[in-house]
């Protein structure tokens, strides 16, 4: 094998590169995971990404790409379990990975947990792998609880071991400056101890096609003012919003007469074809949608893979985000890769990645009438449209690229570790006990958080 310039241990219990996208569990995490080890690994680092046995055909390791290692743990049954049913597997899931760990004698020089539960981990073990704990939320707790306290079936331990993992970690990683503030006004962060990364865009991937072609390839008319959601489809990403929207702009303004017929594309589900009982939310869409009166403008496709989605948003006029709240939010800026201007409310990631009036538009959340009246401003006006595809283009070349998030989180390692080298704690919360045997591990006598 060849030399590499480190080890890197992403622990990811729930979310794998490898999984299908588009489903209630598989997003913006699984694309984080497989983007970035791939790209750390063209930095020259091996990567080990850590995740969950979901299958009894998944072999342990799978050689997934030149430097990158995806490492099945066993973990409570290996079938698909709904994230939040994840919790108490996490010790079989620690001690799956001290058994590999051990077994293969390998050593990381970081360990880079995502999410809470496998963050959990990564910071319970770094002292006695003697590697600091990186930690990237991807969504928080109280954010959660804040937006949808009805809907947060998250285990009731999870924001105190979230203030734990903020606490312990060598360090943190916010994706946008608004969790960068949630981590210090509601985790009690300490500010030095977060670095800004924010996520990227395949752009290689994620090129425009000219509208008639993405269209003619869709089998989609050419002349219909067309609107493109893409995304998993759950309450918080709030398409009814969007679906009340569109019978605005049929009713009050006149879709289907003077203007041209308008169609949203909802693009995202369980399975490839759109079904209800799969995906609860396409029916509670579909039933809103005839209530309001426009069942024929909404139509769904079901979930796609990344490669056919460059084709979704370039067919697109505009393409839609509506959510309560959206720790980062990919689509909009796979949206701007594909130069499609982007209507999105204005929260957390989405005020960061989409800049107002210059490569899109955003409106406050949960406002029907509002957002009806921002995608006909840029439906009725082409050359707008063009102009702020053509910014959003740029701005993702100049800023969102996986390359840069790669090179950013390399040169995040590279300062913790010369943090070490130069005798600085990587381990905020531990003491002078560092480096223990992996014998000592797994004789069991490691002290941790955990509650088994
Ligand atoms: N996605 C996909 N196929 C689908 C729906 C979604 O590949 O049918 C991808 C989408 O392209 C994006 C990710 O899933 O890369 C969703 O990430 P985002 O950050 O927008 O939302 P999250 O899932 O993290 O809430």
């Amino acid at each position: 094998m060849k030399e590499r310039r480190g080890r890197i241990a992403l622990l990811s219990e729930h979310a794998s590169p490898l999984a299908l996208l588009g489903g209630e569990d598989a997003g913006g995490q699984n694309v984080y995971v497989a983007e970035l080890s791939r790209h750390l690994a063209a930095c020259g680092y091996a990567v080990d990404v850590f995740t969950r046995r979901t299958g009894l055909s998944q072999p342990e390791v799978v050689n997934w790409r030149d430097g990158v290692r995806v490492i099945h743990l066993m973990a409570g049954p290996p079938l698909p379990l709904a994230k939040d049913a994840l919790w108490p597997l996490m010790g079989d899931f620690r001690a799956a990975l001290l058994r590999f760990i051990a077994c293969e004698g390998s050593r990381y020089d970081v360990l880079h947990g995502n999410f809470w539960m496998a963050g959990l981990v990564a910071v319970d073990l770094q002292r006695w792998l003697s590697a600091p704990a990186v930690q990237v939320f991807h969504a928080l707790g109280t954010t959660k609880r804040r937006h949808q306290p009805e809907h947060d079936t998250s285990p009731t331990v999870r924001i105190p071991l979230e203030r734990e993992i903020v606490r312990r970690a060598a360090c943190l990683i916010a994706q946008c400056p608004d969790e960068r503030q949630e981590l210090i006004e509601d985790y009690g962060a300490d500010p030095e101890r977060i670095v800004l990364i924010p996520s990227g865009v395949d752009i290689e991937l994620f090129r425009p096609w000219p509208q008639s072609e993405a269209r003619r390839r869709l089998g989609l008319p050419h002349e219909e003012a067309l609107i493109v959601y893409v995304g998993r489809l759950l309450p918080r990403k709030d398409v009814r919003t969007v679906v009340r929207a569109v019978a605005a702009l049929v009713h009050d303004y006149g879709y289907g007469r003077e203007y041209p017929p308008l169609r949203l594309l909802v693009v995202g589900g369980e399975t490839t074809e759109p079904d209800p009982q799969a995906t609860p939310e396409i029916g509670i869409l579909q039933q809103l949608a005839i209530e309001l009166g426009v069942a024929e403008y909404v139509i769904f496709t079901g979930r796609r893979q990344p490669a056919l989605l460059p084709l979704f948003y370039s067919a697109a006029d505009v393409a839609v985000t509506t959510p309560w709240y959206e720790p980062f939010g990919l689509t909009p800026l796979e949206a701007m890769a594909c130069a499609r201007p982007v209507v999105a409310s204005a929260v957390g990631g989405l005020t960061y990645t989409v800049a107002n009036g210059e490569t899109g538009l955003l409106v406050p959340p949960r406002e029907p009438a509002l957002l009806a009246a921002r995608l006909h401003e840029l439906l009725a006006a082409p050359h707008r449209r063009q102009r702020m595809g053509e910014a959003a283009r740029r701005r993702v070349e100049r800023r969102f690229t996986w390359r840069l998030t790669a090179l950013r989180t390399a040169a995040l390692y590279e300062t913790l570790r010369e943090a070490r080298l130069g005798g600085t704690r990587a381990d905020a919360g531990s003491s002078s006990q560092l480096a223990a045997s992996y014998d000592t591990l797994l004789a069991g006598e490691v002290q941790t958080l955990w509650p088994w």
